[in-house]
């Protein structure tokens, strides 16, 4: 359905455009172009913690605005770029961009922050995925605590235990993990105790329906419940409405990250938000 929305958005702008948005060979030299000719670009949704009215954080997410296209989602950018394997130079852009916006929040505001950044499983696949990432670290001289990596549970279709060994190694250095989209998938308790996260994020999907139906409200619960035995930090995704947010605070959840509080947002737009609810 991302695929759809993308499509609808654009379709009046020439029907043999939104051909090429269902035409993956099409779509994959045009980023291919897009990587080289620094056409990505990230927006950051800021993370609020809703019982002391601070900014915890920002998630960084790429958007792509073709000059062809117009606008294509993530959900259709990185799985492409995933099977090129274009994520990997297109992911250490990121991580690049990301460090240096931490860099200039820092000096901005300098309070607790972390940019939490998407890692893709083909990322991390990548033998020197760790080693890129800490030697940018290091080039820019950044306190690894301002980033985490949010991985989701498919990083365990690697059975082999190098993954554990490397998510530890990341997280040895100082970097915050977490674990996204949590609830989804094929969600099994083994990944809460074999992998070495500090958060989880409870899917959107199930924030959307928790005031309407008893069930995903219970599992937001016991979510809850398993942070808070787990000693995890846990974030709620997808907070569109005042009720969500105060459903969330009144039963322990604390941090949210939700078009209620922001939208994400470029760079510009991110500080003057960070302005306001600061001064
Ligand atoms: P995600 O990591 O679960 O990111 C959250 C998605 O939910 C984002 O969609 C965000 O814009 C959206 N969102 C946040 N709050 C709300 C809300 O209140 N209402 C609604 N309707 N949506 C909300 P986005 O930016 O389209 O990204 C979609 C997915 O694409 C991400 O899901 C992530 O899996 C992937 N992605 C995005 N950026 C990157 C990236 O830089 N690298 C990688 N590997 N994946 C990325
Ligand atoms: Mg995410
Ligand atoms: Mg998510
Ligand atoms: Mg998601």
């Amino acid at each position: 359905n991302a695929k759809k929305s993308g499509k609808s958005k654009y379709m009046h702008y020439d029907p043999s455009m939104s051909n090429a948005l269902e035409n993956d060979h099409l779509l994959i030299s045009h980023i291919k172009n897009a990587y080289e000719n620094k056409e990505f670009t990230l927006h950051y949704q800021p993370q609020i913690n809703a019982h002391t009215d601070e900014i915890i954080g920002f998630e960084a997410l790429i958007r792509w605005y073709s000059k062809d296209f117009g606008y294509i989602p993530p959900d259709r950018v990185i799985p492409l770029a995933e099977s090129t394997g274009l994520i990997i130079p297109i992911g250490l852009c990121i991580i690049e961009q990301s460090i240096q916006f931490a860099l200039e929040m820092k000096k901005k505001f300098s309070s607790n922050f972390k940019v939490s950044i998407n890692i893709s499983v083909v990322q991390l696949l990548e033998s020197n995925f760790e080693d890129e990432l800490f030697e940018r670290l290091e080039r820019y001289h950044l306190d690894p605590r301002y980033i985490q990596l949010e991985i989701t549970e498919s990083v365990l279709i690697e059975t082999s235990g190098t993954m554990i060994v490397k998510l530890n190694s990341i997280r040895d250095k100082g970097i915050s993990i977490s674990l996204d989209d949590f609830g989804t998938g094929f969600s099994s308790l083994t990944y809460l105790q074999k992998l070495p996260i500090n958060e989880i994020k409870i899917d959107k999907s199930f924030i959307d329906e928790m005031l309407t139906d008893s069930k995903p409200a219970k599992l937001v619960d016991t979510i809850l419940y398993l942070a808070k035995e787990l000693n995890l930090n846990v974030i709620a995704e997808g907070v569109e409405t005042k009720e969500q947010q105060d459903y969330l605070l009144d039963h322990g959840c604390s941090i949210m990250q939700g078009y209620y509080n922001s939208k994400p947002l470029p760079i510009e737009e991110v500080i003057l938000f960070c302005e306001k609810r600061i001064h």
